[in-house]
């Protein structure tokens, strides 16, 4: 039986026209696809097209040319009753956490919105909900009462995943998430989305310039260049099958960190 795929995109091609006029190809072209329940990287220097495929899935900006198919149909434009449902099953985890909250949302507050914005709880449920959440990623209910700037960066990535984990997505798109953290709190941010994945079902783009951390956490990844794929890999057969020279420099500049991805 053929792996039931939760995204595909089929030459999907993006031109940002700049308010001078002048057009920048920064997509070209590319196909990719995540199975249901796979955990996809996307990797490539800065510049490269990453967070603009993040933008294109998440409709944050348009596609200029290709489609993008999620769970079976085509969801290249979607009309905005639709892409409630669509934000619904697909949610993004950004590099910066602080960006996501307003500084006089407390924390409680910012977990229980989704549940009501989406009429999935009342206030007491979603009260009820959010404590747990709070608990799935290892803090404290204590935290429902705290302002963001009361929290590190770490503690504010957790409830950001939190969250994303709340409205049971289908598919999580972390673009740079763990990035802007010290090398301990990016681990333990890893252990902790590897531990959700053993726990709640869920598809993952993991987008990242760090090879090393793609591959310690990914089945499988694109590699790509001034907008384009330029090879795809296990990350398993990573050392072995990466044949551009490009992909051995990404290798070389990648950070050394510890196998973490759990043989499943
Ligand atoms: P990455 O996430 O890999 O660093 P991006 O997708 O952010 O790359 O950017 C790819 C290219 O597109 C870059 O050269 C960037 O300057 C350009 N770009 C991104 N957003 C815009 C925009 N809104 N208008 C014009 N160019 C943009
Ligand atoms: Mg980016």
């Amino acid at each position: 039986m053929k792996d039931e795929m939760i995204l595909e995109l089929i030459n999907v091609t993006k031109v940002y026209k700049e308010r001078s006029g002048k057009k920048f190809q920064a997509v070209n072209n590319i196909n990719m696809h995540i199975l249901k329940g796979e955990w996809v990287g996307i990797v490539g220097e800065s510049g490269s097209g990453k967070s603009t495929i993040a933008k294109m899935i998440s409709h944050l900006t348009s596609v200029t040319s290709g489609t993008m198919m999620f769970q079976g149909q085509d969801s290249t434009s979607l009309k905005k009753k639709e892409l409630k449902e669509y934000y619904k099953q697909v949610q993004m985890i950004f590099q910066d956490p602080l960006l996501t909250f307003s500084p006089r949302m407390k924390i409680g507050h910012y977990l229980i919105e989704p549940f009501i914005n989406f009429k999935l709880a009342d206030k007491k449920e979603a009260f009820k909900m959010a404590e747990e959440l709070l608990e799935l990623v290892g803090l404290n209910k204590e935290f429902m009462g705290r302002y963001p700037h009361e929290l590190s960066g770490g503690q504010l990535q957790r409830v950001v995943i939190a969250r994303v984990i709340g409205l049971n997505p289908s598919l999580i798109i972390c673009d740079e998430c763990t990035s802007a953290l010290d090398a301990t709190t990016q681990k333990q941010i890893l252990q902790l989305l590897m531990d959700l994945r053993k726990r709640i079902n869920f598809s993952c783009m993991f987008i990242t310039h760090d090879l090393s951390v793609a591959k310690a956490i990914c089945d499988r990844i694109y590699i790509m260049r001034q907008g384009e794929i330029v090879e795809e890999v296990y990350s398993t057969n990573l050392l072995k099958d990466a044949k551009h020279l490009y992909t051995t420099e990404l290798l070389q500049a990648a950070t050394a960190l510890q196998p973490l991805r759990p043989s499943i």
